[in-house]
């Protein structure tokens, strides 16, 4: 089996089953209205959700509960489930059920009408119209199992719940795509550097990612196959002289024409080996580039376009990242690029951080057209690379970094404001974002240091908080938020706590 790269593409693949619960004890009529008023519910909710919703029948005994959560846990295409209580549905049916259940669920608490006929409501309305209850009983199972869920309240026409929906399906599809994901790396990760490391038959285990190194030269031979394929290259440079604004010294009757083409093989090559492995993330390490003559800049910053996970110097928990929220943020504008806090401009009450990589940021972060430049690298001994240039777009974004506690993994959120820079950076040819942390850049970064939290991060500018968050709980790793609400002491209680908690709920 082979899995689609393209985000909207691995979107179409997946489906939500809607869950109604009930039970047999109304009788045939009751049943009927029941059906029909799911029905319509489902209607209107599917309308508002980037995956496809499905109904499933009325569930109404225990043996028909645990075969739908069976038959959901058992079917590649399912990403989750949405469980509603229409009536009361005594929640000692739902335990093997959800014991059973392997994919993340989202309790849906609603009811079929939005207002109440106060002047005609009679006993059987209330007999129909019981999710507030039966939705409680229900509530109380899934604490008393501790089955980790998310919870979206209101009618399903009140745009906030359709919100609320939407990004939990949007975390679902992130966590499936994760699960389905397997990362190449190439090479190990950069000499001494601690954060980037990691337990990779963990990371299985907790977000069933496949971690596995190949080595740097089968890329180089795969580089140097692509560019004896002058047809293949000629075609891809003219898809970048479409696409970017390419510079002079680059273009067909440039003088430095060549180092295009070089990094046209270089994508054509990470391509072919990156196919061959079904792989949809993958890191590369500046010290470990075999033959390559260039630092894959250009082309990464392509894939990553795309939909690829990518890290830097072996970062393949970042690559999770980048992968995860490239699918939860698919048709959405904006986008997911690694990023890396690289300098920072400390004015007094106006601090910002310039974000940054040696080159590898992606060109979804911004709407304009990026340039496309060769400079040098001084770092690497290479030939000076192509890579695009731009600056991320103004707006609301979210920095998130996976840090490995050897307890297991730490997922570190921060709400931040990216921000046009103060001054044009004519001197700074590489992708890049400057932003303003939330709530302060002095409570932020403190917040940041003391959880230990990455330097490299996924920047995404698609989905906000609720999607990461959502993603955590699906995925069981902490999760800490530094947003316009953090302050310092609750930071560090909030840390503690989440240490504790995580040790507990794993277990010995
Ligand atoms: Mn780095």
């Amino acid at each position: 089996m082979t899995h689609a790269v393209d985000p909207a593409e691995t979107l179409a693949g997946y489906e939500v089953w809607f869950l109604t619960g009930s039970q047999a004890l109304y009788g045939e009529e009751t049943l009927r209205q029941v059906e029909e008023q799911s029905r319509a519910v489902h209607a209107e909710l599917a309308g508002a959700l980037p995956v496809r919703l499905v109904w499933k029948p009325v569930l109404k005994d225990a043996d028909g509960i645990r075969r739908a959560l069976i038959e959901a846990s058992a079917d590649d295409r399912v990403i989750g489930v949405t469980t509603w209580m229409h009536t009361f549905s005594p929640a000692k049916m739902w335990i093997n059920g959800l014991q059973a259940l392997t994919k993340p669920l989202l309790h849906l608490h609603t009811q079929a009408n939005v207002t109440l006929p106060w002047a005609d409501i009679d006993f059987d309305f209330m007999n129909l119209n019981q999710a507030a209850h039966g939705d409680r009983e229900f509530g109380y199972a899934l604490a008393r199992l501790g089955v980790r869920h998310a919870t979206a309240v209101g009618h399903v026409s009140d745009e906030r719940v359709q919100q609320r929906v939407a990004n939990w399906t949007r975390a679902a599809a992130g966590a499936a795509a994760v699960r389905a994901l397997k990362l190449t790396r190439f090479g190990d990760n950069m000499r001494y550097v601690a954060v980037t490391e990691g337990d990779k038959t963990e990371a299985e285990i907790e977000l069933g990612v496949q971690v596995n190194t190949w080595a740097v030269n089968e890329l180089a031979a795969a580089v140097d196959a692509a560019s004896a394929d002058t047809a293949a290259v000629d075609a891809l440079v003219a898809e970048y002289e479409r696409d970017y604004d390419v510079d002079p010294s680059l273009r067909s009757d440039g003088e430095r024409h060549g180092a295009l083409r070089d990094g046209a093989a270089i994508e054509i090559g990470l391509r072919t080996l990156l196919a061959d492995n079904d792989s949809a993330a993958f890191t590369t390490n500046f010290e470990d580039l075999g033959s390559l003559k260039q630092l894959p800049g250009l082309a990464v910053q392509r894939l990553m376009a795309e939909g690829y996970g990518f890290g830097a110097e072996g970062d393949w928990k970042t690559a999770v990242l980048v992968r995860a929220m490239n699918v939860a943020g698919a048709g959405l504008p904006g986008g997911a690029s690694l990023m890396e806090d690289y300098t920072y401009d400390l004015t007094p009450g106006a601090e910002k951080i310039l974000g940054a990589h040696m080159l590898e940021v992606s060109p979804t972060l911004t709407a304009t057209t990026p340039t496309l430049e060769i400079h040098p690298l001084g770092i690497g001994g290479k030939d000076d690379p192509v890579r695009l240039v731009f600056t991320a777009d103004p707006g609301e974004a979210v920095v998130v970094a996976l840090s490995d506690t050897r307890d297991g993994f730490r997922l570190t959120a921060n709400v931040v404001d990216v921000v046009a820079p103060t001054e044009a950076l004519p001197k700074l040819p590489v992708g890049r974002a400057v932003w303003e942390p939330r709530p302060s850049f002095p409570v932020a970064a403190e917040a940041w240091l003391t959880a230990g939290a990455a330097h490299h991060t996924v920047m995404t500018t698609a989905v906000g908080l609720q999607v990461v968050e959502d993603f955590a709980t699906m995925v069981g790793t902490e999760f800490l938020v530094i947003d316009e609400h953090t302050t310092e002491r609750g930071f560090r209680d909030e840390l503690r706590l989440q240490q504790a908690w995580h040790r507990l709920d794993r277990g010995f």
